[in-house]
């Protein structure tokens, strides 16, 4: 009961923050059902907070949306836009009976609410101003007048049927004292207008499920198909938060993954299908239902979306690689020498990292001549023995017609033993030379990146350090 011809899909996100992890799966899957369904994906800001949207905001969702990949095919539309919308449909409602106006101050809304709670009661409105039959105006709000007796059933595509008592519901406000909507009314009124299909949310929102179902058949629209989405929470069971690592989508750009691993990362957040852990997005469009996704919370684990980020990493193309390493290398000052040098370089990287940023600390020595070596490195391995070793070496590259990794690897070969030395005695002091270190890449792979000339001037360099000791 799916209803899956031509999906209409929304993300309606509010702007008084960055785009989050759990707001980022709300959208992938939104975009997903819709992309699957023949559908289009519409994009809302539901900036009716006026206080705590903000344009920033409203920007960083955008530029998070476009990082992961989210292309939305209408909107975006910003909901405090629509407020005559809403008010025309509050309006509606009025004449209809269907709401009435309300004229409570938060104090006797308070005191209400504490008579209640004394009275051992869960605090409702009590319908004051019920038949009171006040005029809309300002400083008046207008409540949904709600049914009292009956039940409202939700027909959830993931959680399965849940039955609230009309009862619980309460006569909720629909616009506030202020004229302005409240969420459950403009949710509503734009979803229907918008033709909304599948309203795709956090379950977080499954107790406002039954009161917007009101709402559509008190204005007479069609009730779309809901699926509440389960929490995600940190390994400690408690709901993700700042305090289980970052939590926004654009903070994991600035700490070096790929969108294609958190996309990976985050359909997988709730959703499986079988065994499978690698998913593109283009695959994920035809193969993923709202029916794998699990009724139960899932917990958001940083070393899986690690290890597919080192996944994504080493398999990526090295001139995309290049285009995301930019920004990280002109952070560190570094300006690579050409845009093949640069290709070079994440080349010999990509196999070893986990990140982008630890791509850009690897990888400092390609771009610094004028090498900075490891204090304990330069102890144990630039020693007097090693400048001989150098110095042979650096007599002898030059006479080597090629330098591919190949003949760079018998060219060492064959020097280590034409002077019976073992690979052992020659490696790591080069490495040092060349790297400043006594981990990098493999030494021919070093070696043909750097090229010979640069090469040759390292060891120099490493020969001349000895010498001075
Ligand atoms: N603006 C609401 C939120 O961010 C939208 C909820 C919904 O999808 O209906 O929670």
């Amino acid at each position: 009961m799916s209803g899956n011809n031509r999906a209409r899909t929304r993300f309606a996100p509010s702007p008084t923050g960055f785009l989050h992890i759990g707001g980022a799966r709300t959208a992938l899957y939104n975009w997903l059902y819709s992309r699957g369904n023949g559908g289009d994906f519409i994009l809302r800001v539901e900036d009716t907070d006026q206080v705590r949207s903000t344009e920033e905001s409203t920007r960083a969702i955008l530029d998070a949306m476009i990082w992961l990949g989210l292309s939305w095919d209408e909107g975006p539309y910003f909901q405090a836009q629509r407020i005559d919308i809403h008010r025309q449909m509050v309006e509606k409602l009025l004449v209809g009976g269907k709401a009435f106006c309300c004229d409570c101050t938060p104090e006797q809304l308070e005191e209400r609410r504490k008579e209640e709670l004394a009275a051992g009661r869960k605090p409702k409105y009590g319908g004051r101003c019920r038949e009171r039959g006040l005029k809309r105006g300002p400083g008046v709000a207008v409540r949904f007048r709600c049914p009292d007796q009956g039940t409202t059933v939700v027909d959830d595509l993931i959680k399965g049927r849940v039955t609230f008592n009309n009862e619980e519901l309460d006569d909720l406000v629909i616009e506030r004292a202020d004229g302005y909507p409240t969420y459950n009314f403009a949710v509503v009124v734009d979803d229907a207008l918008m033709n909304i299909t599948h309203v795709i949310r956090g379950d977080d929102h499954l107790n406002n499920t039954p009161r917007q179902i009101l709402i559509y058949e008190a204005l007479g629209y069609k009730v779309p198909f809901f699926g509440h989405l389960p929490m995600i929470l940190g390994a400690d069971k408690a709901r993700l938060s700042k305090r289980h690592g970052a939590t926004s989508v654009m903070a994991y750009k600035e700490m070096g993954y790929l969108p294609e691993a958190l996309v990976n990362y985050l359909v997988r957040l709730g959703w499986s299908y079988g065994d499978q852990e690698i998913f593109h997005l283009k695959e994920l469009i035809s193969i993923f239902t709202l029916e794998a996704v699990g009724k139960s919370a899932a917990i958001f684990n940083p070393e899986k979306l690690l290890w597919l980020n080192q996944h994504y990493i080493k398999t990526a193309d090295n001139e995309r690689l290049v285009d995301d390493m930019l920004p990280f290398w002109k952070g560190r000052n570094i300006e690579p020498r050409s845009r093949g040098y640069a290709c070079a370089v994440v080349a010999d990287l990509k196999p070893r990292v986990k990140t982008l940023v630890e791509l850009a600390e690897a990888g400092t020595f390609y771009f610094h001549s004028d090498l900075r070596y490891d204090e304990k490195a330069a102890e144990e391995f630039l020693k007097p023995d090693a400048a001989t070793i150098l110095t042979a070496l650096a007599a002898e590259l030059p006479s080597q017609n090629n330098f591919s990794k190949e003949a760079i690897d018998s060219f060492l070969r064959s020097f280590a033993q034409q002077r019976e030395l073992k690979l052992k005695a020659i490696i790591p002091p080069l490495r040092v030379a060349l790297t400043g270190k006594t981990v990098s890449p493999g030494i021919d792979e070093v070696m043909v990146t750097l090229g010979r000339p640069e090469v040759i001037r390292r060891m120099e360099k490493a020969i001349a350090h000895i010498e001075r000791l």
